[in-house]
């Protein structure tokens, strides 16, 4: 294989995109899910097995999405800090965002281990690089407060502790969770699909949705292969929203985020680099995140994009993989490929309802974790369950003028970017 290597997912060699088993679309549906992600899937799941009638439409394949060109790190991640939850909304609406991360990587595992999906999960614990000390008797207050809330030994780590997890010398301390781990998320999405189909629900793809029209008590749902009628519509179309769905696309900002993997690099180099194969991240605005892959021959490395250059993007990444492991010079790129996440204004998922349509969407680049549990949340919703979600109760807002084309962006990454290079200075 060439250094330019493939553009297409690494995960696509062992589980690559497919049709949905249905050709057309039915005239009338109880639900329509818009988006066959890990967030339509999920929401399909409970409503195709509670005896719904379920079309999930796809403008792509199943699996050609987010969903199965993320890496793998099942964060959950909240992008403010508790101390900008508790500002924002106070501490009782803060410590609800918090539980909620916790139980919805619980949730993952649980729908992982229910439904027997083999998709590589791994209890690998994730590091946190820091590139300054911080200050780390704060820090171990806040591993202690969550150890005795929920259970969880939060690992503290200076320089030296950070050796055991990484030889790279960038980082001069890190925290570890421990329920922070990994899948292989085509298997998980295609485990996913088959299941959905199993229980009776239709996924139908190259189906583009290009309106939703509320009408009296039903919902016309207007596609490039006919006409559909439900009583139902879930929205899970997140980075990929367009213009059928102009009031979601309105209130979400699409960033690039892009990954390379190396070549084979035989499970002892490996592991000389990371001795206990966790999935990593960076304590900054625009960090990297890193991990084995499943058999731990490669590393996987991942950033948001600055250049629409194919090449000049990959070479960067390069560089940052450099940058933190200078050893791996002589490394081929592999595959490089790059896909839409997408954030709310206000940097937190949404479950939001507007003329009756259920949003699922906003899930902030950790859409491993958000999206089965916004998912399940969606269809709690239809199925008359009370939904078990703080995320319901925000206000997905907009800005003037913006119709979905973020042209703020290049100068909030620069300014973002610009921030760490402060930080790394200062080390
Ligand atoms: C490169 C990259 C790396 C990432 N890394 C991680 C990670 O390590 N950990 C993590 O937790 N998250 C990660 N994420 C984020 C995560 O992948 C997403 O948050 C999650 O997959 C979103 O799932 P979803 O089902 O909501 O959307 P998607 O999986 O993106 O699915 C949306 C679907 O909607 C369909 N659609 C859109 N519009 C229409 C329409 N009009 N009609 C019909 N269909 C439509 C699209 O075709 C698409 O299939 C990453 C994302 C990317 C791109």
């Amino acid at each position: 294989m060439s250094e330019q290597g493939h553009n297409t997912p690494y995960w696509w060699d062992e589980a690559g995109p497919r049709a949905g088993k249905t050709a057309t679309p039915p005239a009338q549906a109880e639900v329509v899910i818009i988006g066959a992600g890990l967030t339509g899937l999920a929401a399909a799941l409970p409503l195709a097995r509670a005896g719904r009638q379920v079309v999930v439409l796809d403008k792509m394949r199943i699996g050609e999405a987010a969903s199965s060109r993320n890496g793998g790190i099942t964060s959950g991640n909240l992008h403010l800090s508790r101390e900008q939850l508790i500002r924002r909304f106070g501490l009782t609406q803060a410590d609800a965002f918090e539980s909620e991360a916790v139980a919805a990587r619980a949730n993952l595992a649980e729908i992982i281990r229910h439904e027997n999906l083999a998709c590589g999960h791994q209890a690998s614990g994730r590091v946190v690089g820091y590139l300054r000390p911080f200050d780390a008797e704060a820090m171990r207050r806040e591993a202690d407060r969550i150890n005795r809330r929920y259970g969880i030994e939060i690992g503290v780590l200076d320089k030296r502790q950070m050796a055991e997890h990484t030889v790279s010398q960038k980082y001069q301390a890190g925290v570890l969770r421990p329920d922070i781990g990994s899948i292989h998320p085509a298997q998980l999405l295609l485990g996913m699909a088959d299941r959905v189909e199993q229980a009776g629900a239709a996924i139908i793809t190259a189906t583009t949705v290009t309106k939703v029209v509320h009408q009296n008590t039903q919902f016309r749902v207007d596609t490039n292969h006919g006409i559909i009628t439900a009583d139902h519509v879930i929205v899970a179309t997140n980075g990929y929203t367009d213009k059928g769905l102009p009031w979601l696309r309105r209130r979400l900002i699409p960033v690039i985020s892009e990954i390379i993997v190396t070549e084979d690099l035989g499970t002892n180099r490996v592991r000389d680099l990371m001795p206990r194969l966790n999935m990593f991240g960076e304590a900054l605005h625009l960090g990297y995140y890193y991990r084995p892959t499943p058999d731990g021959h490669r590393i996987l490395l991942g950033g948001r994009r600055f250049s629409n250059d194919p090449l000049q993007s990959k070479l960067r990444l390069k560089n940052a993989l450099l940058g933190i492991f200078p050893d791996l010079g002589d490394v081929r790129i592999t595959h490089h490929w790059a896909g839409p996440v997408a954030f709310p204004f206000d940097k937190l998922p949404k479950l939001v309802v507007n003329k009756g349509v259920i949003y699922a969407a906003g899930l902030c680049g950790s859409g491993t974790v958000w999206a089965p549990w916004l998912g399940k949340n969606a269809a709690a919703m239809i199925l008359g369950e009370e939904a078990e979600t703080v995320f319901s109760s925000q206000v997905m807002r907009s800005l003037p003028f913006y119709q979905g084309t973020p042209w703020f962006l290049p100068l909030t990454m620069q300014y973002y970017r610009f921030r760490d290079r402060m930080v790394a200075k200062s080390k």
